[in-house]
């Protein structure tokens, strides 16, 4: 198999150190679910590491599992799918932060904590109009009450207050940062005290300041991809830090076969929509199925590389723009890359530099 992703770690450390610059005073939790969107959490993290991220959001715990192999002790990280006991002595004994945004699921943890004789870092989850997930605000108060005897009982800390946005207008998320600020109120009033609030990702957290809080949870932007709604990622500066690439395996009439396709997660609805660069330039995606075929260019042979996505310079797609040919969020492409897909990681440019 030809096909590999290659990450740029230099890239990785400009994007992390811009979105970083942005958010402050507000620190950056970086949201790393789904391998750190496809780059691999094993290199992604201890580089993120050495910039100063201290927060890592890890969605569940075999992604929280990763995240503390690559640092070891002292880094939080954020999961917030705990569904059962299980999961939460897990994410306990990995000393991870638990989003807790069920009141159900506030017992559990008590419960847990207590066989445990530990005390659980909890962050409440208000839903604020998502309705994905979060506990409804009329049954908030009860919550945070709830939550305050569980604190006073030693069980659990009440370490911040979060929600998630849909960042697709302005409208939908000052209500929802409304909501938030009531919530965060009401927990207040209960006698709660938690230190950080976290309520955007990418999209709002970079460009509307009035949503970062003490910390603002990003993923797709510190890639170099852009998320739903907002800004576009080179607008700020950023740059897409995966390029795929596979190589020419056959030449057929005008068309080149390419060594990669479905089974490597490259969506087929992408054929007859997208583009990909080749040495001749952009050139259409004709078919992906086991292998893809895309529209020739002169002089072809096999072993030329044809780039899937990349940074978009020279005319390659970045991978948002087989995202939006696709009519779906940027990060839905890189997600979906195989875990048998080779990476790579280029960290030549920051060698030098050091
Ligand atoms: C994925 C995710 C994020 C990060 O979103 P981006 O748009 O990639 O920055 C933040 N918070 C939660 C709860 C998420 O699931």
């Amino acid at each position: 198999m030809t096909a590999r992703l290659i990450v740029d770690l230099h890239a990785l450390d400009t994007n992390i150190r811009r979105v970083q610059t942005r958010l402050a005073p507000a620190e950056l939790m970086l949201v790393v679910k789904n391998d750190a969107y496809g780059h691999g959490i094993s290199r992604v993290v201890p580089r993120a590491l050495a910039l100063g991220v201290s927060w890592f959001g890890a969605f569940d715990v075999a992604t929280a599992a990763a995240v503390r192999r690559a640092v070891g002790d002292g880094p939080r990280i954020f999961v917030w799918l705990v569904p059962g006991r299980q999961e939460i002595g897990d994410a306990l004994t990995l000393d991870a932060d638990v989003g807790v945004g069920d009141a159900d699921v506030l017992e559990d943890v008590a419960a847990v904590a207590a066989a445990r004789s530990q005390r659980a870092r909890v962050h409440l989850k208000i839903d604020t109009g998502l309705h994905r997930n979060g506990i409804r605000p009329e049954e908030w108060a009860d919550a945070v009450g709830r939550a305050r005897s569980l604190q006073d009982a030693g069980l659990i800390e009440v370490v911040g207050i979060w929600s998630h946005i849909a960042e697709a207008s302005d409208d939908e998320d000052d209500a929802a940062r409304a909501a938030f600020d009531h919530a965060v109120e009401v927990a207040r009033a209960a006698g709660l005290t938690p230190a950080l609030r976290h309520l955007a990702a990418s999209a709002a957290g970079t460009t509307r300041p009035e949503f970062r809080y003490e910390m603002t949870r990003v993923g797709a932007f510190c890639y170099g991809i852009a998320p739903a709604g907002g800004p576009s990622a080179a607008d700020l500066g950023l740059t897409p830090i995966g390029t795929l690439t596979a190589s020419v395996i056959a030449v057929e009439g005008n068309d080149a076969i390419i060594d990669i396709g479905v089974f490597d997660g490259l969506p087929s609805p992408l054929a007859g929509r997208a583009d990909v660069g080749t040495p001749g330039g952009a050139r259409r995606l004709l078919t992906v199925g086991e292998e893809s075929r895309v529209e020739g260019w002169p002089g072809m042979v096999p072993g030329d590389d044809v780039v899937i996505y990349g940074t978009g310079s020279q005319g390659d797609p970045t991978s948002t723009d087989l995202a939006e040919a696709l009519d779906t969020i940027g990060e839905e492409i890189a997600v979906r890359l195989s875990p048998a897909v080779r990476r790579e990681y280029d960290d030549a440019r920051s060698a030098l530099q050091s």
